[in-house]
């Protein structure tokens, strides 16, 4: 009898175009740095280039590559370039690429225990070990009343943050009622646009949120809040969430958490911090004091797909008490329901976000954590830190800009002094130049530019030469 007809990549095919696309991958990482950092095609360009219609006949795998070489990287900005210093990194590296690829080729989806208890029990263990690598409170460690886990982003974590908080404000009532649009909730004017779209989803109204006043640092000033908070509850209203900021996306500015905090634990509001890129920078004690004031606080998340090598998605999220958010989120459907549920003992982290499904992301963190070590994360991280304080006394020693906000961590924001056109052109032209990819964002109603220093193989020699581009183009203007 003739085998069954089979369309399937054969183990053998897929060893060998594994090599190549592993092969592929490394000679991408070698000639990074040749291609134009921000993509310079045209709105649909690509799609000019891609056939009208899909395959009938599979095609074989070098065609694939050969079109990827053609159609796809001329259409890549290149985050993983050392020139890259826009938006916050999404920086990765060899060890997180590999877990992924593992992650992919288990193919598992834990959204139970059961489902994969490797894929719970790793993540539980990871995320216990970035509460020491981080210095986290203890509150957060699975042992205790808390716990962590892994999130697609960050927008999702205080997303997760926000349902918890409105269930516990509602005694857990408006999962059954919906929202009687009372509950209020305050961040700060710097805060990302995610606590907006958070409101939104959970039903909060943006009516009912917030945007506080901050100080000359960009940082929530706590007593327009508690003043607010004081003002609400005399319209009849019901406070319930705060969010801070540890590490703004426009200017990396650091909300006083402990003050917030308290403010928070006297009228019993849940607070969540987000230190979405700037909590990397924890892992180095002598930065730390960006999380004073985190034992008092009922969630926190921040990225390691931002600065912690680690490939996009992944997010880790902590919350200090985890019945909060379980009770917020559980729904459990006959056929979803196991031993291992009921027994109580496992945790099913399905009911710690959104969805239903989950892929294995810890494996990537697990790579990364144990290919560098603690040592070697730190490291990079000094690294970032020391020519991101470099790149501040270029622009102090230079006449024509300046700084536009305090840059505490890897973020620098200035300015040419000349005024929006100005900063405008220069950052046009360095984006088109594809030397070096940076963007901007308004401060104090000024164009700023903003350079992060945070991608994996960023060097001296990088930042050097984007400083000097920088100049270039500031003499261009003649200013
Ligand atoms: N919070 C802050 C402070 C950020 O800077 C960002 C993105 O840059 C986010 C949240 C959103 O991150 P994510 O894409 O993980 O949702």
């Amino acid at each position: 009898m003739s085998e069954p007809k089979s369309f399937h990549m054969t183990q053998e095919e897929f060893r060998r175009h594994g090599y190549a696309m592993v092969d592929w991958i490394a000679n991408y990482y070698s000639r990074v740095e040749s291609f134009p950092v921000l993509s310079q095609v045209e709105p649909g360009q690509i799609r000019t280039w891609l056939p009208a219609q899909p395959p009938t006949r599979g095609e074989t795998f070098e065609d694939m590559l050969r079109d990827v070489e053609k159609f796809i990287l001329p259409g890549i900005t290149h985050w993983q370039s050392p020139n890259f210093f826009a938006y916050f990194p999404t920086a990765v590296s060899g060890p997180s690429i590999l877990g992924e690829l593992l992650s992919s080729g288990l193919g598992v989806q834990g959204m139970l225990w059961a489902t994969s208890p490797a894929c719970t029990e790793l993540e539980t263990h990871i995320l216990d070990w970035m509460v020491s690598m981080l210095g986290l409170p203890d509150k957060f460690l699975s042992s205790n009343t808390g716990g962590g886990v892994i999130q697609d982003t960050a927008s999702s974590a205080s997303l997760c943050a926000l349902l918890a908080a409105r269930e516990r404000a509602t005694n857990f009532a408006s999962n059954q009622q919906g929202c009687d649009g009372k509950l209020v909730a305050y961040t700060s004017s710097q805060a990302h646009s995610s606590i907006e779209k958070a409101i939104q989803v959970a039903g909060i109204g943006k009516q009912n949120l917030r945007l506080i006043d901050v100080d000359d640092r960009f940082a929530m000033k706590p007593d327009v809040l508690a003043r607010l908070m004081a003002q609400d509850r005399e319209k009849g209203l019901v406070p319930f969430f705060v969010c801070g900021t540890v590490g703004t996306t426009s200017s990396n500015a650091i909300d006083p958490i402990r003050a917030i905090a308290e403010i928070c634990r006297q009228q019993n509001l849940w607070l969540h911090v987000d230190a979405a890129m700037s909590g990397t920078a924890a892992l180095c004690p002598e930065f730390r004091h960006i999380h004073d004031g985190l034992e008092l606080v009922d969630s926190y998340c921040f990225n390691p797909h931002k600065w912690m090598f680690t490939n996009f998605d992944c997010d880790c999220f902590y919350v200090a008490d985890r019945k909060a958010l379980i009770q917020a989120l559980s729904v459990l459907p006959e056929y979803l329901r196991n031993k291992a549920t009921e027994s109580g003992a496992v945790i099913d982290y399905r009911d710690w976000q959104v969805p239903l499904g989950r892929r294995f992301r810890a494996l990537k963190l697990w790579f990364v954590i144990r290919h560098y070590g603690v040592e070697g994360l730190q490291h990079h991280v000094r690294q970032h830190m020391v020519l991101a304080q470099e790149f501040v006394q270029w622009v102090k020693s230079d006449s024509r800009f300046e700084l536009a906000a305090p840059a505490p961590l890897n973020l620098i924001c200035f300015r040419q002094k000349a005024g929006d056109d100005a900063n405008q052109t220069i950052m046009d032209r360095l984006n088109r130049s594809g030397d070096l990819y940076l963007t901007h964002t308004r401060l104090q109603d000024k164009l700023t530019l903003r350079v992060c220093i945070g991608q994996a193989n960023t060097e001296r020699r990088h930042v050097e030469k984007a400083w000097k581009r920088i100049q270039e183009e500031a003499d261009r203007l003649g200013r």
